[in-house]
């Protein structure tokens, strides 16, 4: 039996980046801190960069991609990736894997499912992945709710999905209008209760562990975020936690079994 653990080594519009580790293999999905940051986090959570066998790419924001191309070429890391995020993310010599957004792929003992989300970027995507048959779904800079992302992230033992903001808090915060309008759009992030709707939507029995990522520091606070997802929830779920992550900190180790 795998003793699989994720930890988040950080996450934010700052830098996003999740470290999952099997048995066999570990792998980053998205590396969005410097490559020295990234290096001096998994070594919090006890892994030598060395171990690492992929990145796995979300989308080519800087806060999803900063640290991939130093941390690929110093560690001999491939660069996994759509085609449309590949081309949008400095690379240099690294070894590039261009994923098609449907195909299920390996990694070491990890199965990998892409599914596009709505968020504007290129060609983004979220990832289920599944160790010994237990799944984990990551999915911030989600945009909007689709059939797709939630079918996709239904049956999951642990969801990583993200609660950008606080509906209240953006709408009467500094933001400018038209960066308050583009997070609001169906191509933006998501809210706290969009959390909570996805939380029950892909809701199953298997579910132990809700993560709510990507976090706003000016827009969300982790309390107001844990507590309006645990709201929607608790009556259904009483069993399912709810761990907010802090804005640029790094949480966990959660662990898949
Ligand atoms: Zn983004
Ligand atoms: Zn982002």
């Amino acid at each position: 039996m795998h003793d699989s653990s994720i930890a988040v080594l950080s996450s934010g519009s700052c830098g996003n980046s999740i470290l999952v580790s099997s048995d066999e293999t570990s792998l980053l999905v998205d590396a969005g801190i410097s490559c020295k940051e990234l290096e001096r986090r998994l070594s919090l959570f006890g892994t030598d960069p060395s171990r690492i066998d992929a990145i796995l790419l979300t989308h080519e924001h800087t806060d999803h991609n900063r640290g991939a191309q130093r941390f690929c070429r110093t560690h001999g890391v491939p660069l996994y990736g759509t085609e449309g995020t590949l081309a949008l993310t400095p690379h240099d010599d690294a070894k590039r894997v261009t994923l098609s957004r449907r195909r299920a792929f390996e990694v070491g003992d990890v199965s990998v499912q892409p599914f596009p989300v709505m968020h504007l970027a290129a060609d983004p995507v979220a990832y289920s992945l599944t160790i010994d048959e237990e799944k984990l779904s990551i999915a911030s800079d989600l945009g909007c709710l689709t059939k797709g992302v939630v079918d996709e992230m239904t049956g999951a033992t642990i969801l990583m999905i993200e609660a950008n903001y606080d509906d209240a808090m953006l709408r009467i915060g500094s933001y400018p209008s038209f960066l308050k309008k583009a997070i609001l759009s169906d191509h933006g992030h998501l809210s706290n209760d969009g959390a909570g709707d996805l939380s029950i939507q892909a809701a199953s029995d298997s579910l132990r562990d809700i993560v709510l990522l990507h976090l706003s520091k000016d827009n969300n606070r982790s309390d107001i975020a844990r507590d309006t997802v645990s709201s929607r929830i608790d009556e259904a779920m009483p069993n399912v936690r709810v761990t907010p992550t802090e804005h640029g900190s790094h949480s966990g180790p959660f662990r898949l079994r």
